[in-house]
């Protein structure tokens, strides 16, 4: 059971400051220009023995147009609605501002649970401040300094009451995943569909300009990572919950955007860890390449680095809508794929426009087929019966005249599944043999694009 907590106040408070040293990675990036930060992003939070989930939002305005501020506002707005638990950050040192006050009253309607924080605490120059924040009405603030870790302990103490409570109410029940080698064989075996508690995790992967933040845009239909003309803004490894259809999903996105040359070179060193953060979060990995380029050395390389993590693989091609000889381009796309990446076989590539939104209807199912292999589960039952003619197909080789016995073969884990078979002699056995044993497991259950484990053990 875990909860959201969801950092909001006006720009230059301290909120990313706050959420880098709860998330403990520089996944944040923080500038002393106000305003720089404005995704809505999360981090896996820590503190005490508390894991959560922090989202950091866009600064509070007071203007309320359709100017890039009154857009910031309303993701905050949203922001509030997506988290349990919110905290209201105001700068000690500035005291309170009419901003404060402004989005204060909108608080007190909006979320059940406010936690304000005065924060650059630090010192005597934040007294006045934190005095005055008990007039916003929203309890005893909170002194804290983000910046130098004070007050950590007693945000600590706050919240623990307020998620006993909140678990209490939000009992949810985690479906098992893994089981032993004595599961019951006649157990049914439900794959368990991505809930609100339980998102769809997937990484969307690729190489800048590839059309991740396009994509990841369409598929929210709202203008909660903003991209466009004004969108000189920080882009690091970030999750964003949403639903895609009916779908609820957590999409982690890397860096994709360079636009502003301040903060250009910390992105190039956030953006490669990013990458593979993000892949080894995800449950689906959705490799995005540009038609133009695709299978470029990069994209073959996070491909690889998503099968071996054992991760399940998409490959979506974008920009399908500049493309005109579609036909030619898609034989080449498929052959292609074959050759460079083997280790995939069966992943499913679809051509979608992140522009147009044209195949995303498709991409949303064949990341939905792919999540449901990943958690296939195979019954110890079906399974020997596929090993006996799988054997009478092709016996296993007798080196030195005793012939190998496999005798035995079991699911003990999904996602990815992973398969023993129980064996004589295992480390006798050809490479050449288990390949043809993973690829009957693949065809004869419907498993394509999965990495699929397969691990040989003798019987003592
Ligand atoms: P945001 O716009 O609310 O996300 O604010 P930032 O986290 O970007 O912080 C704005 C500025 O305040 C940065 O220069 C931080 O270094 C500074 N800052 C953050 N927390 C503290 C603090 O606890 N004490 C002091 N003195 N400065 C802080
Ligand atoms: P990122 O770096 O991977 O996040 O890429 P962006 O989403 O910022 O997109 C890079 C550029 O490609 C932008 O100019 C987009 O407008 C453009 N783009 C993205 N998707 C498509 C698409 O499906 N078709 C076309 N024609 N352009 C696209």
């Amino acid at each position: 059971m875990s909860f959201t907590l969801a950092i909001v106040g006006r720009p230059n408070v301290g909120k990313s400051t706050l959420f880098n040293r709860l998330v403990g990675k520089r996944l944040a990036l923080v500038d002393d220009q106000p305003g720089v930060t404005r995704d809505l992003r999360e981090g896996e939070a820590r503190l005490g023995d508390l894991r959560f989930t922090v989202i950091d939002t866009a600064g509070l305005e007071e203007a309320n147009d359709d100017s890039l501020q009154g857009r910031m506002r309303r993701l905050t707005e949203r922001a509030v609605d997506i988290a349990d638990f919110c905290l209201f950050m105001i700068d000690a040192r500035a005291g309170v501002t009419s901003t404060d006050r402004m989005f204060a009253e909108i608080l007190r309607k909006k979320s059940a649970h406010v936690l304000l924080a005065a924060n650059k605490g630090e010192g005597r120059a934040a007294d006045d401040g934190v005095m005055e924040a008990y007039e916003l009405g929203l309890g005893e603030p909170l002194r804290l300094s983000a910046e130098h870790g004070e007050g950590m302990g007693d945000l600590l103490a706050e919240l623990i009451p307020l998620v006993d409570d909140f678990e209490s109410k939000n009992k949810v029940i985690e479906p098992e995943v893994d089981v032993t080698l004595e599961d019951d064989e006649d157990a049914e075996e439900v794959y368990v569909a991505p809930t609100k508690s339980k998102p769809l995790q997937i990484a969307v992967v690729g190489r800048p300009n590839a059309g991740k933040s396009t994509l990841i845009n369409k598929i929210l239909g709202e203008d909660r990572l903003l991209t466009g003309p004004e969108a000189g803004i920080t882009r690091d490894a970030i999750s964003l919950q949403m639903e895609w259809g009916e779908t609820p999903v957590r999409i982690f996105d890397t860096a994709g955007m360079r636009k502003k040359a301040k903060v250009q070179e910390k992105l190039e060193k956030l953006s490669v860890g990013d990458g593979l953060r993000a892949v080894k979060f995800a449950e689906v990995v959705v490799v995005l390449l540009d038609a133009a380029i695709p299978f470029e050395q990069q994209d073959l390389r996070i491909a690889d680095l998503a099968e071996r993590e054992g991760r399940a693989v998409v490959v979506a091609v974008n920009k399908w809508d500049i493309e005109d000889e579609k036909q030619e381009k898609l034989k080449e796309l498929k052959e292609s794929f074959t050759r460079l990446l083997p280790q995939l076989r069966g992943a499913p590539l679809i051509t979608v426009s992140a522009k147009t939104g044209r195949g995303l209807e498709r991409l949303r199912e064949a990341v939905l087929r792919a999540h449901e292999i990943w958690n296939r589960r195979v019954t110890t039952a079906q399974l020997n019966r596929w090993l006996t003619s799988m054997i009478e197909a092709h016996p296993p080789p007798a080196p030195g005249g005793r012939r190998i016995k496999l005798r035995y073969a079991t699911q003990v884990k999904t996602r990815p599944p992973a398969f023993v078979v129980m064996c004589s002699l295992p480390e006798k056995l050809p490479t050449s043999y288990s390949r043809y044993l993973v690829n009957g497991l693949r065809e004869d259950f419907d498993m394509p694009g999965t990495p699929i484990r397969l691990t040989m053990r003798s019987q003592s």
